[in-house]
């Protein structure tokens, strides 16, 4: 019986992801065109997930590239069968308003970089996915969404988890209030980070841990309790003063939401954490592991989570485009709910530089 409602729950929650699940019926399919998506940026995360991810999207495929690396260019042109006029470089990047096959620019570059890239691809007439974190502040972040508005056209943010089943049905049982009222959510994303020389340790470029990963648990919290918190209290923590001397190695923070509904959330680039935890009035939510590309686990107090592993960046990339075309819901992934977040990521610095001190957002 459980296990009936379950299967019935998860259609259902995947309901907006028909498309790529095999119901449905697209524009775009049906008339075989699909957008055409112009990475720009070819580092781990270009090369190793969203690549793959577009060799088995249905709505959107790889038409071109932006690179700064001649031999980058040379073995994407081989490997994804790209012409000379899809091989873009930073420079020339301007000229994509040339180039009709181009739907959606994907910014995968260091977080310093993606506000100047956002706003010259909307200038280019572009629709756009920037990777998170949007922006280095709130303030670049609303005017990167300014842009967007401007150019009429629309911004999104590599907020890939909003496709993924155990999310979905955490974010399902907790609108329903399946197990009552929500009353504290905890959640923690961090790892041991490798070499010291990467941008991810730099300032300029918007490194330190809440930005690279501590992001993900502020989005779980909003998008589980599904209000915005209204004040957070935060600390930093370090052990290794040389290798995270530009950036933050550990923050703990609390965000409150209305009606005292708390969540208290842990960052790292020198411990592993990897969950999320959901305390109702009648029973619990618990993901773990929560925020990487497969393996996720999950169950609540009743049962277990038992949903297949998917392709969150194709899902991801296929969303947008199926809203895009048909004006689907892309599940709150665009630039205001990114640019909330990094509301939240400024009142955090804040509070750590203030020692702790309680920052309304
Ligand atoms: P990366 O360092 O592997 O790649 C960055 C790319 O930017 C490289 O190709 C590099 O050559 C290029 N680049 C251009 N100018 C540069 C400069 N001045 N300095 C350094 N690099 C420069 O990084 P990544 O892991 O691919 O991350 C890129 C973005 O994607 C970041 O914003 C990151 O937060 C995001 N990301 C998102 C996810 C996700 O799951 N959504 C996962 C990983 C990374």
């Amino acid at each position: 019986m459980e296990r009936r409602k379950f299967t019935r729950s998860l259609t259902t929650s995947l309901g907006a992801l028909s498309l790529t699940n095999g119901f449905g019926q697209s524009i775009l399919s049906s008339q075989n065109k699909k957008l055409g998506i112009a990475l720009v940026g070819l580092g781990n995360y270009a090369t190793r997930q969203l690549a793959p991810a577009l060799l088995t999207t249905k709505l959107c495929e790889l038409k071109a590239i932006v690179t700064g690396t001649p031999s980058k260019a040379k073995q994407w042109k081989k490997n994804h069968d790209l012409k000379d006029h899809q091989i873009y470089d930073y420079d020339n990047f301007d000229t994509i308003v040339n180039n009709e096959e181009i739907d959606i620019v994907y910014v995968v570059l260091p977080n310093n970089m993606h506000k100047d890239f956002t706003i010259r691809a909307f200038k280019a007439g572009k629709h756009v996915i920037c990777e998170k974190p949007m922006a280095m502040n709130a303030q670049e972040a609303a005017e990167m969404v300014a842009a967007a508005k401007e150019a009429n056209r629309e911004l999104f943010v590599g907020y890939r988890l909003h496709y993924e089943p155990h999310h979905r049905e955490s974010i399902r049982l907790c609108r329903e209030e399946a197990f009552g009222k929500i009353k504290f959510f905890e959640g923690g994303f961090g790892f041991r980070i490798g070499n010291p020389n990467q941008w991810r340790l730099k300032k300029a470029y918007g490194g330190g841990a809440l930005m690279d990963v501590g992001i993900y648990v502020i989005q779980a919290a909003r998008y589980t309790i599904e209000k915005e918190p209204i004040a957070v209290t935060a600390s930093g923590f370090k052990t290794d003063l040389v290798k995270f001397k530009e950036v933050d190695e550990l923050i703990t923070w609390q965000m409150e939401f209305p009606n005292g509904v708390v969540a208290n959330c842990t960052t790292s680039f020198s411990a592993s954490t990897n969950h999320l935890y959901v305390a109702a009035e009648n029973g619990f939510i618990r993901i773990s592991p929560a925020y990487g590309y497969g393996g996720l686990g999950g169950h609540t107090r009743k049962y277990k989570f038992d949903f297949p592993q998917v392709n969150q960046q194709a899902l991801h990339m296929d969303g947008i485009s199926d809203h895009l075309v048909n004006g689907v819901s892309h599940l709150n992934t665009d630039g205001e709910e990114g640019l909330k977040d990094m509301k939240i990521i400024d009142a955090i610095f804040t509070s750590v530089e203030h020692e702790g001190k309680r920052i309304l957002v």
